[in-house]
């Protein structure tokens, strides 16, 4: 038994459904990452790499500082978590970071287009734009400093050129909903852009509006974990 057996537990759960869903790309890779700040602690827990995700058990899971040292685990972690600590470094509004290989927000990667919001129920919950991350090798510190440069609009899904997405969320349970989601309007956007008809984004009105909503949220977290870190 650890302090952190529930932090544990719940990536576990993503992890698995989202590679069992083809998330990940690969059903038979490795590829994609998750994780999730451990309350009140410069620490996260972490999918490791280089297992199956098929065969993973939950006591698998990394517990890592923000240093990257691995207070718990038996296997490295992903090389992906200085990328994931950067998340939780740069946006205190931020307690889950999901990195997926999914198929449609991929071909996005690959035509380097930034995705407007598309409708209501998506940008309340991702952001008035899905900005894409220039190209670095995975788990360099390139790519770190590129995702880190792009945090500042305070959204929940990032394209990462060439790679996948970088999807964020208050709670693990919202950024698993921002993968579903940035799917979904990646899908319907590739089918728009296809037709070579003009596309409507929302009114801008509305989506200034939802970013004014999430926005109040957002400061409530920073401010919860802000306090929770200082009293440490
Ligand atoms: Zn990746």
């Amino acid at each position: 038994m650890s302090k952190y057996d529930q932090y544990k537990k719940e990536v576990l759960a993503c992890t698995q459904w989202l590679s069992e869903h083809g998330y990940f790309g690969a059903l038979r890779g490795t590829g994609g990452n998750v994780s999730v700040r451990i309350e009140g602690e410069q620490a996260v827990a972490v999918t490791p790499s280089t297992l199956s995700y098929r065969d993973l058990s939950f006591a698998d899971i990394c517990i890592v500082d923000f240093d990257l040292k691995v207070i718990e685990g038996e296997y490295p972690p992903s090389v992906e978590t200085g990328m994931h600590i950067a998340v939780y470094r740069n946006r205190l509004d931020v307690n889950a970071v999901v990195h997926t290989h999914q198929v449609k927000a991929s071909v996005l990667s690959l035509i380097n287009r930034p995705m407007p919001a598309l409708y209501d129920e998506v940008a309340l919950h991702t952001g008035d734009v899905v900005e894409i991350v220039p190209y670095a090798l995975s788990g360099t510190p390139e790519l770190i400093e590129n995702v880190s440069a792009k945090l500042g609009n305070n959204c929940h899904c990032y394209i990462l050129q060439n790679h996948g997405a970088l999807n964020l969320g208050a709670t693990l349970e919202k950024a698993w909903l921002n993968v579903e989601l940035l799917e979904k309007s990646a899908e319907t956007y590739i089918a728009a852009l296809s037709t070579g008809r003009e596309i409507t984004p929302i009114p801008a009105s509305i989506s200034d509006l939802l970013v004014e909503i999430r926005k109040e949220a957002q400061d409530k977290l920073a401010a919860k974990n802000k306090e929770l870190l200082e009293a440490q």
